[in-house]
C-alpha cells in the first residue's frame, strides 16, 4: 500500500471536514437571508393594505362608487404602492385596478373575491415572479376585496448574487485555508522528520549519537528524549556485551594457551610414563576448569537473554543449607578449616528455586573454602529479621578491601590481582548469585575487612516460618544425622 504522509493526511481531512462546514454555513445563510427577504416583502404587503383600509376610511361614509373610484385612482395611480394593486367591492365592481394587472389576465388574480382573504401567492406576470396578498378590508361597514403585489425581481436578483458570491468565496478559502492546514501540519511534523534523519543514521558504530533535543514543550519532545534515554540504554548494554565478550575471550585464551604449550613442550622430546601423566594432569585440571568457565559463560548469557528461567516453589531453607553445607563439609575440613552450621530450629519456607538457590550457596562456599587458609574456619547461619530470612556465610580469610567491596559483584572483577588464577575463578561466581538472589525477590551483601575474613549474607523474603517447633536456639546440621 502507497503510504500517504500524515501532513497530507491531515490536510486531506481538515480539507473535508472544512468543506462540509463551509457547505452547511453557505446553504443556511443563502436559506436565512431568502427568509428575511420574504418577511419584509410581506411586511410591506401588509403597510400597504393597511394604507388602503386607512384610506376608505378616510372617504365620506355614503360616497358614491363612481367618486370612490375618481379617489383611489388619484391617489394610486401615481404611486409606487398603485403599481400592482387591486380594489374590488363586495358587489364586484373594481374601484381600483393597476395598468400591470389588467394586462395579465391571470385567471386567479381576475375575480379577487374567489382568492381566500390572508393569503400569499406568487404569480408570474410581465415575465416575471410577484408575491401578491389578497386581504378582505372593511371600511364604513362595507367590505372589499384587496390585492396588493410587489415585484420578486430584487429579491431574487440578491439572492443570485449571493449565490454567485458563496460559491465563488468558498472554494477560494477552502484552497487557502487548505494550503495552510498543509503548512501548518508540515511545520509541526517537521521535527519528527529531523528525528527521522537523525535516528537513521545511528547504528552499532555510533550508538554515542544522540537526537537533537527538542525544546517544543510537547510530545515531541517527550518523544525525543524518550528515544534519547533509550539511546543510553542500548549504549550501555552495548557496551556491557562488548566489554564481556572481550572479558570472556580473554579467559578463555588463558586457559586454551596453557593446554597448548603444555602439550607442546611434551611432545618437543620422548618422556616417561610418569611425566606424560604428570603433563595430562595439569591439562587435565586446566581443561576442567575451562569447562567450569564456559559453563559460567553460558549461564550468564542465558540470564542476560532471559532464557534462564527460575521455577520458585515452597522450600525449607534449613535443609536445603544442610544438604549443601554437608558437601562443603569435607572439603573444609580436608583444607583444615573448621566448618560449623547455627541455623534455627523452626522451619523457615521461602519461594526457591531449590537448585539455584544452592548453586548460591556452592559459590559463596567456594570462595570461602578458596580464600580462607588454615587455620581458621568457615560458619553458616541463619536469622529473621521482618519478613525476611538472613543467611550468612561467614569465613576468617583473607577478606576485602573497603575500595573492592563495591565491585565484587561485577563480571569478571577479582579483587587484589595478586590472588592469582590458580587460587581464584574468572570473577564471574558473585555476578551469578546476585543474579539468582535478585530472581528471588531478595539482595545479597557482603561486610569484610581486609586479613581478618568476610560474610556474605543472603536476604530473602519469607514465605512462612512453622510454628510447630518454636523452640528458639539453633542446631548444627550434623545433628540432624540421628
Ligand atoms: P571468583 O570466581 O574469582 O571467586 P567471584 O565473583 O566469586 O569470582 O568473586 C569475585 C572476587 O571477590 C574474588 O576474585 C575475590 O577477590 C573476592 N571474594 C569473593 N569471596 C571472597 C571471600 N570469601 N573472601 C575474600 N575475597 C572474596
Amino acid at each position: 500500500m502507497k503510504r500517504v504522509s500524515i501532513g497530507l493526511r491531515l490536510t486531506l481531512w481538515y480539507f473535508a471536514f472544512f468543506s462540509l462546514a463551509l457547505v452547511l454555513f453557505g446553504t443556511s445563510m443563502w436559506f436565512s437571508v431568502r427568509h428575511s427577504m420574504f418577511r419584509v416583502i410581506k411586511q410591506n404587503l401588509n403597510d400597504n393594505v393597511q394604507g388602503v383600509q386607512r384610506f376608505l376610511e378616510d372617504q365620506p361614509a355614503d360616497s358614491s362608487l363612481s367618486r370612490l373610484q375618481r379617489e383611489t385612482i388619484e391617489e394610486y395611480s401615481a404611486e409606487n404602492e398603485g403599481d400592482y394593486l387591486q380594489i374590488v367591492d363586495e358587489q364586484g365592481n373594481v374601484l381600483y385596478q393597476a395598468q400591470a394587472l389588467r394586462a395579465a389576465h391571470s385567471p386567479d388574480l381576475s375575480d379577487l373575491r374567489l382568492l381566500p382573504s390572508g393569503r400569499y401567492k406568487r404569480e408570474k406576470i410581465q415575465d416575471g415572479q410577484f408575491l401578491f396578498l389578497s386581504k378582505t378590508i372593511t371600511a364604513h361597514g362595507k367590505k372589499y376585496s384587496v390585492l396588493a403585489g410587489m415585484p420578486l425581481r430584487d429579491l431574487y436578483g440578491s439572492l443570485a448574487r449571493f449565490r454567485e458570491d458563496l460559491l465563488l468565496f468558498v472554494p477560494l478559502v477552502l484552497i487557502v485555508a487548505s494550503a495552510f492546514g498543509y503548512w501548518m501540519s508540515r511545520r509541526a511534523l517537521r521535527p519528527v522528520r529531523e528525528i527521522t534523519i537523525a535516528a537513521r543514521s545511528i547504528g552499532a558504530q555510533n550508538l554515542s549519537k544522540r537526537l537533537t533535543r527538542l525544546e517544543t514543550g510537547d510530545e515531541l519532545q517527550l518523544l525525543s528524549e524518550t528515544l534519547n534515554e533509550m539511546l543510553a540504554r542500548l549504549e550501555q548494554s552495548f557496551a556491557r556485551i562488548a566489554q564481556f565478550t572481550a572479558d570472556a575471550s580473554h579467559e578463555l585464551r588463558t586457559p586454551i594457551s596453557l593446554i597448548r604449550t603444555e602439550a607442546e613442550v611434551a611432545m618437543r622430546k620422548s618422556r616417561t610414563e610418569s611425566e606424560y601423566r604428570a603433563t595430562l594432569q595439569h591439562i587435565l585440571a586446566e581443561a576442567e576448569r575451562t569447562t567450569h568457565l564456559v559453563e559460567e559463560l553460558l549461564s550468564l548469557a542465558r540470564t542476560d537473554s532471559g532464557a534462564e528461567n527460575l521455577t520458585l516453589q515452597l522450600m525449607d531453607v534449613g535443609s536445603a543449607v544442610c544438604e549443601s553445607a554437608e558437601n562443603w563439609r569435607q572439603v573444609a575440613e580436608e583444607k583444615g578449616l573448621r566448618f560449623t552450621t547455627e541455623l534455627l530450629h523452626q522451619p523457615i519456607s521461602v519461594q526457591a528455586d531449590r537448585a539455584a538457590f544452592l548453586r548460591v550457596l556452592a559459590i559463596l562456599l567456594d570462595n570461602a573454602v578458596r580464600y580462607t587458609s588454615s587455620p581458621g574456619y568457615i560458619k553458616i547461619f541463619d536469622r529473621i529479621e521482618g519478613d525476611s530470612v538472613l543467611l550468612s556465610v561467614e569465613d576468617s580469610g583473607i577478606g576485602i578491601s573497603e575500595s573492592e567491596l563495591p565491585r565484587i559483584f561485577e563480571r569478571f572483577y577479582r579483587a587484589d590481582p595478586a590472588r592469582n588464577r590458580q587460587s581464584g575463578g574468572a570473577g564471574l561466581g558473585l555476578a551469578i548469585a546476585q543474579w539468582i538472589v535478585k530472581q528471588h525477590n531478595g539482595t545479597i551483601s557482603v561486610n569484610s575487612v581486609l586479613g581478618h575474613g568476610s560474610t556474605f549474607t543472603v536476604r530473602l523474603p519469607v514465605a512462612a516460618i512453622s510454628s510447630e517447633n518454636t523452640e528458639r536456639g539453633t542446631y548444627d546440621c550434623t545433628s540432624l544425622k540421628v
